[in-house]
């Protein structure tokens, strides 16, 4: 927090404004300020909620048909600035300019897949006694909160299909990475009606005014296990609905069977994806005995294969951690993991004080370990030896998380039957962090519950509410397959 003045500005009530104080944002491939972005008070946040309150019925009312267009023409918007953005992007998050582009690429796809999509009403009963049928409809205020390994991907798991449902919305981003957000809406202020998108940046200080606002009717989050406790417990004093997109520790299982020099590009690029900052990346992998020493081979040599530097060198293409809190944190954990495995670190830090970790691998590891207990969420993957698949399994399962999980093998029957035994919201065989607009996104156990993603996940943006008709009385009712929530006559 400072008195600088923020060239960013936040988006309420359609409006571009200040906030009332500003905050430094770093870059982490250099540990320096390299912009300013407003910081709401108190009265900020309310006022954005209390304008996406306001202009809820009448976008509500809306047809279908234009929501999709705004949605289409956020997609656009964003597609048209992509460059900009990733290079913002690469600059507050750290990760390789490549990857920034796809992950912009990626925003705009996912807008532009939920524009197409459909909410449909569901014939429950249409007899001579009964006309029963099954609508949507949408819920209000949402409020939108994302952390900072993603800021525009996982801002579009949850924005497009509010807005498609017809709710307002209210964005919340993290404090370390919140330049992105604020560019899109500087971007998309002219295309949609006022108070619809509202977006608000803070210093990590306003997440209980808007996930507690007795005005917010659903809460899409996505973030730590730690602070979707806090979340669940202040969404509990309304009732609001709640999605939780929490942390992971995924396991990946080899079979036998697998072939090392196969399987070993897929495995490092899960581990070391986004500097092992991902929900969903790879965190710990077990290796059958009589795999280990070729596999471990397969992995370093790929491992040294990484060029770890500033996102916007062409070169790089491992970035820094994003910030300095995670940096001392994946760095203590590897302290510890020295006097539990050995620590194979590849190629050369950068100098200066950017918040560089190099890719490692840890052999010789343990279950009971932190490196292998904890969500380590850095470019580190430890490798831990079994000797037969259900202990391998048993300890997979052993962890409080339970987001995604991989298992890699040839006979994929057998790969199969191994993952039908995993605790996870999603398994993958031979691949990990595999995603698609279309396909359910969601954790068990400590890794939240909800659904993202998929008709599933839009579906989570909508009340279910029931019409129930004795049609023996009145004039017979119009067609009540047409889609939900003033849907335009003609459709789509
Ligand atoms: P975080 O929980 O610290 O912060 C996430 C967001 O919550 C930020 O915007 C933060 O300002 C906000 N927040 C803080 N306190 C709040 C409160 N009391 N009420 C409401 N909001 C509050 O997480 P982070 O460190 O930014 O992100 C890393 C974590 O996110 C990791 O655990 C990672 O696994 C998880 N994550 C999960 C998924 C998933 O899909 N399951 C995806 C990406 C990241």
């Amino acid at each position: 927090m400072n008195s600088q003045t923020s060239t960013f500005r936040m988006l309420i009530d359609g409006a571009l404004v200040d906030g009332e104080q500003t905050m430094a944002v770093i870059n982490p491939s250099t540990g320096q300020p390299f912009a300013h972005s407003p910081r709401a008070s108190l009265r900020q946040m309310e006022q954005a909620i209390n304008t996406a309150s306001r202009s809820f019925p009448a976008w509500s009312r809306t047809t279908m048909q234009t929501r999709r267009a705004l949605i289409l023409r956020i997609a656009d918007l964003i597609e048209e600035h992509c460059l900009e953005l990733a290079h913002l992007l690469t600059q507050e998050q750290g990760k390789p300019l490549r990857d920034a582009q796809a992950e912009v690429q990626g925003t705009a796809a996912f807008f532009r897949y939920v524009a197409q999509c459909r909410i449909e009403t569901q014939t429950l009963e249409e007899s001579t006694t009964r006309h029963a049928y099954l609508q949507r409809q949408p819920l209000g205020v949402v409020a939108v909160i994302t952390p900072w390994n993603f800021p525009l991907m996982l801002l579009a798991f949850k924005v497009p299909h509010a807005l498609l449902a017809g709710n307002t919305v209210v964005i919340k981003p993290a404090a370390t990475t919140p330049l992105t957000t604020l560019k899109l809406g500087e971007l998309i202020v002219d295309a949609l009606p006022a108070g619809v998108v509202n977006i608000v940046t803070d210093h990590n200080d306003l997440g209980d005014a808007l996930s507690s606002h007795p005005q917010v009717a659903k809460i899409s989050f996505t973030g730590s296990t730690a602070t979707g406790y806090k979340v669940m417990a202040n969404a509990a004093k309304s009732l609001k609905r709640l999605t939780l997109e929490l942390g992971g520790n995924d396991p990946g299982i080899v079979l036998d069977d697998a072939d090392p020099k196969q399987i070993a590009p897929g495995i490092v690029r899960a581990a070391f994806f986004n500097s092992g900052q991902a929900c969903i990346a790879l965190k710990r992998l077990y290796v059958p005995d009589s795999l280990y020493e070729a596999l471990s081979h397969e992995l370093w040599s790929h491992c040294q294969r990484l060029v770890l530097g500033d996102g916007l060198d062409s070169q790089t293409t491992l970035g820094p951690l994003q910030n300095q809190q995670q940096f001392q944190k994946v760095k203590s954990l590897l302290e510890d993991a020295r006097q539990h495995g050995r620590v194979l670190s590849a190629g050369t830090v950068p100098e200066g004080a950017g918040y560089f970790l190099p890719p490692t691998l840890v052999l010789d590891i343990e279950d009971g370990t932190r490196l292998v207990d904890e969500e380590q969420f850095g470019p580190v993957l430890p490798v831990i030896r079994y000797s037969n698949v259900e202990q391998a399994i048993a300890m997979a399962n052993r962890s409080p998380y339970g987001l995604g999980a991989s298992v890699w093998a040839s006979d994929l029957e057998r790969a199969r039957g191994v993952a039908d035994q995993l605790q996870a919201g999603t398994v993958w065989i031979n691949q990990h962090i595999d995603l698609g607009p279309h396909i359910p996104q969601c954790g068990s156990k400590q890794s939240g519950f909800g659904i993202e993603l998929g008709a599933e996940g839009l579906l989570e943006f909508t009340q279910a509410k029931v019409i129930n008709i004795n049609p023996g009385l009145g004039i017979a009712a119009q067609d009540p397959q047409k889609e939900h929530m003033n849907a335009e006559q003609t459709s789509n």
